[in-house]
């Protein structure tokens, strides 16, 4: 069945590019309304966004949606993952600002926001995308795939030249809460030659490596009270994901598999999934394939507290 919040949940933060002061409040919708944003500091014209794949401006550094009046809300991708990944199909997204909150780099706050408010549930089936065959895109070097499956598989692979990020690989099945137990509180992360070159151009100027952000300096992280997970960078590029293919506009059956990919190249596989005949189907669920669903089986108790140093 499809779910939402039992009532509003309340985050204040910081835009991470912007650096500037947002609040967002997830109110409760109903069946069949989806997610969507709106603007609360913009007073006249359409400030609806909503969540959806068409409606991505595709950037490099984070997942940014348009409507067709030009309102945007950027960095949406946790948000989306935290959504998808506790079993929310319908919210509206009051936001006062034009970029989510960074929290803490990862989706962990709103996981705990979320759940601590619980679900309804509105008594009428999930509508969910069902893979029929494979689509694959590629650019620079990096491909994005999705595979048939009766449930939602993430893999991801990425090498980067940090040494202490270098090959990283993990695959995991998005069921039984496992994206609370094992995603959520992974941080987004760069290097400080990163840092320097987006705060050059006016961005990142929310990022506080640390607290928000964890940064590879050769063999230096600065990751606050040390990495979450010994393969954190992997886990949050699984955690973009979720959330990037969340905007299909419901769950994905499928398996997904990224090689080096980004929010931009996971949007093209979207586009590409849904501009070929026959990959793609839309599904009513009944109840063996709503079990299958992520955020089915979340329990309280697994979702991470607090920061928990590994290594
Ligand atoms: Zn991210």
């Amino acid at each position: 069945m499809q779910n939402t919040l039992k009532a509003s949940v309340t985050f204040d933060g910081v835009g991470l590019h912007s650096g500037k002061p947002v609040r967002m409040i997830l109110k409760p919708a109903s069946a069949g309304h989806g997610i969507c944003f709106r603007r609360t500091d913009i007073a006249l014209g359409n400030t609806m966004v909503p969540a959806l794949w068409d409606r991505v401006e595709r950037t490099p550094l984070c997942t940014r949606l348009v409507n067709a009046s030009g309102v945007a809300v950027s960095t949406v991708e946790h948000i989306m993952a935290a959504l998808a990944g506790c079993g929310i199909h319908n919210v509206m997204i009051d936001i006062d600002g034009p970029e989510v909150p960074i929290m803490d780099g990862s989706s962990a706050h709103f996981v705990r926001g979320i759940m601590q408010k619980g679900l309804r549930r509105l008594g009428v089936p999930v509508m969910a995308y069902q893979m029929l065959k494979p689509v694959t895109v590629s650019q620079d070097g990096a491909t994005a795939t999705l595979l048939p499956s009766n449930r939602l598989t993430i893999e991801f692979h990425i090498d980067f030249a940090e040494a202490a990020i270098g090959r990283q690989s993990k695959t995991l099945d998005l069921r039984n809460g496992s994206f609370a137990r094992e995603l959520c509180d992974s941080r987004t992360f760069c290097s400080r030659s990163d840092v320097e070159t987006m705060q050059a151009n006016g961005l990142a100027l929310g990022g506080v490596p640390g607290e928000n952000a964890v940064v590879f300096d050769g063999p230096q992280v600065e990751s606050g009270t040390g990495l979450r997970h010994r393969d954190e960078p992997v886990r949050h590029k699984m955690l973009d994901a979720l959330g990037d293919l969340s905007l299909a506009g419901g769950p994905v059956f499928g398996h997904y598999i990224g090689e080096r990919a980004g929010h931009s190249l996971t949007n093209t596989l979207l586009r590409a999934v849904f501009a070929t005949p026959g990959a793609v189907r839309q599904v009513s669920c009944d109840a063996a394939m709503t079990a299958r669903l992520p955020g089915q089986g979340l329990v309280w108790a697994e979702i991470p507290t607090d920061a928990r140093r590994v290594a």
